[in-house]
């Protein structure tokens, strides 16, 4: 068992924040929510980019100050897991789209499942650790990643998770389900990271 005093910040503007937190309560972690930039004056050891409508996302990073304060911790190697539209967040290319963030060399892939069809709930491998529920809504999956980049799962032959470095991507939306194991994998991360 890993030790868990670790605090994540969980970006709170808009969409699925809160299934993130009942998600790290359950692995009882502590966790506090992002809304503004003196927000992030607070000591965290990771970020959580969650579900909802990155367009609208992306802009609210802008308005609040807070895109180059995020962008800036990414790069100098915070860990980051970004769920759905968080992960559309981290691409570094969006098809159709200008990146937001743009930190993870993935090309992504919006409304990748068409609008209607777009919500449904399946089981896949996770990074080699087994058999995992994968609940996807509107969700994008990844084009390409690049070499740096590592895929994690695939769903019918689609990318939909992927890590680099301390970035880490999900198409699909692990905070619904009753699964931890992707956020366990997420803070072993940030256990590798601060024992190195
Ligand atoms: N379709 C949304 C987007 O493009 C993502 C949907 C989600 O996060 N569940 O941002």
């Amino acid at each position: 068992m890993c030790k868990h005093n670790l605090t994540i910040a969980i970006l709170a503007l808009q969409g699925a924040f809160r299934e993130h937190q009942q998600a790290l309560e359950k692995l009882n972690v502590s966790c506090f929510e992002i809304r503004q930039s003196s927000d992030l004056t607070r000591p965290f050891d990771g970020l959580i980019l969650p579900g909802g409508e990155s367009t609208v996302m992306g802009k609210l990073l802008w308005e609040l100050n807070l895109f180059n304060s995020l962008k800036a911790k990414i790069e100098e190697g915070l860990p980051v897991f970004g769920t759905c539209a968080g992960l559309i967040l981290l691409a570094g290319k969006i098809e159709s789209a200008v990146p937001h963030l743009g930190t993870m060399e993935i090309t992504a892939r919006r409304n990748a499942y068409g609008r209607q069809l777009g919500s449904f709930q399946t089981h896949a491998d996770f990074g080699g650790n087994g058999i995992i529920p994968m609940i996807f809504i509107r969700a994008p999956y990844i084009t390409a990643v690049s070499e740096n980049a590592e895929i994690l799962a695939r769903v019918d032959g689609n990318i939909v998770a992927a890590r680099q470095k301390n970035q880490l991507a999900t198409a699909f939306h692990p905070e619904l389900s009753e699964d931890l194991s992707v956020h366990q994998y997420f803070l072993n991360m940030i256990q590798e990271r601060e024992s190195a």
